[in-house]
């Protein structure tokens, strides 16, 4: 018997326990002291009351004859993909219902999608990257490319012609680092894919928190539909992430190596998943009602309000940042040339702030550093001052 071997290739990750361990260590040591996290990378407001509502109604019908319902549709019930539709088409983006396929959040289909793809292809991944990218691909034996984000390229990687890629993986507005593509950006990379007969599978997960004229969707850009697959999630957009629902969408047209992709995925979703719960699946089309599209706007409001206080306070200080903007993660530069954990120890010695460290999410994250926008705003407000006394001095 043999395991899979690939997985001795996973690099340890211990970024978060570290960040606990560092973190604990200090609050052992110092008692009085009140510490303020702003690396969590969850959402702390809780659910709209409209979501609150559908959720028990949906539970309420299971417990009824006549209303009770046992497996869901593969796909998701036809009045949420309905609903997503109708939310695509409010930014001016065509989805038809029957190319999106609900499921219980962005990562298990952005790590599970490679099942449908060859082991052989060549995966290009920027970087830094949210690790669940790398860590999926190295588990299925796939050879992956980094393709750099940087201060020059202002954090959006683009497409290297000289590297022939199979598929790639583009999340914008990016965790960690927050920059967002523009069209002209995405255009590229959407010709490049079809050139090289690649997928591209676009994260979309922090779509709600884009503000200016970035794209939305991979789908808004010419050519997407015949190139790429874009994966959502109400996590982030609405507190889902104890409740547990995204989408997947993936146009009819797609084709790779002679085979239809939807009817791919699709038979791999009708065996490795029997679908979202009816009540979860209510919850969610009550997000894309008016009421509930006005109820999530207010608790987006809040953190976007907190990403805004962080960033002024970095404008002040002269300190460069991508993010903050269309996204609620700030990516900050340490100061004074510091590396990602000296600025880590510094910031919770000096000022009791708690951030998470770039290189956690690769080389290229080195010297860089993450806050997000997820905390109360009480403490946000607390630790952007004490970060302002610290640095303003130096
Ligand atoms: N994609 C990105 C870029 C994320 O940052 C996250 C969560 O942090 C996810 C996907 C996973 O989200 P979900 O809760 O929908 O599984």
């Amino acid at each position: 018997m043999k395991i899979n071997h690939n997985f001795d290739n996973l690099v340890p990750n211990y970024l978060f326990a570290d960040i606990a361990k560092r973190t604990n260590a200090y609050i052992a040591a110092n008692p009085d002291k009140k510490v303020i996290k702003l690396g969590i990378g969850d959402v702390t407001l809780p659910l709209a009351p409209v979501v609150v509502d559908a959720l028990k109604k949906g539970a309420d019908e299971l417990g009824v004859k006549e209303t009770f319902k046992g497996y869901p549709d593969y796909e998701g019930y036809a009045f949420l993909r309905e609903a997503i539709s109708g939310y695509y088409a409010s930014f001016g983006v065509t989805v038809d219902k029957d190319e999106i396929l609900v499921n219980d959040g962005a990562k298990s289909d952005t790590a599970n999608i490679g099942d449908i793809f060859g082991t052989e292809n060549t995966v290009v991944v920027t970087d830094p990257v949210y690790p669940v990218y790398v860590d999926s691909n190295i588990m299925a034996g796939r050879e992956i490319v980094i393709a750099p984000s940087t201060a020059e390229n202002g954090f959006c990687a683009m497409p290297d012609e000289s590297v022939k890629a199979d598929i790639i993986y583009l999340c914008s507005p990016n965790n960690p680092t927050g920059a967002a593509y523009s069209r002209e950006q995405l255009k590229a990379w959407v010709d490049y894919a079809n050139k090289n007969d690649a997928i591209i599978l676009y994260d979309a997960a922090y779509e709600a928190f884009i503000t200016d004229d970035c794209p939305r969707s991979i789908f808004a850009i010419e050519g997407a539909r015949t190139c790429a697959i874009e994966f959502c999630s109400l996590s982030k957009t609405a507190g889902f992430t104890g409740t547990r629902c995204g989408y997947t969408v993936i146009p009819r047209e797609l084709e790779r190596d002679g085979h239809n992709i939807y009817k791919l995925w699709y038979r791999r979703e009708a065996t490795k998943f029997n679908g979202v719960s009816y009540p979860v699946q209510c919850a969610a089309a009550a997000v894309f009602s008016e009421e509930g599209q006005r109820q999530i706007r207010e608790n987006l409001e809040y953190y976007k309000e907190n990403a805004r206080i962080i960033a002024s306070a970095l404008d002040e200080l002269g300190i460069y940042y991508t993010g903050g903007k269309n996204s609620p993660y700030i990516w900050l530069k340490c100061p004074n040339g510091m590396g990602s954990w000296e600025f880590f120890d510094y910031l919770l010695e000096n000022a009791q702030v708690v951030g998470t460290p770039g290189e956690g999410f690769g080389e290229c994250g080195r010297g860089y550093f993450r806050l997000t926008s997820f905390g109360d705003r009480d403490n946000t407000i607390e630790a952007v001052e004490r970060i302002r006394k610290l640095l303003g001095r130096s």
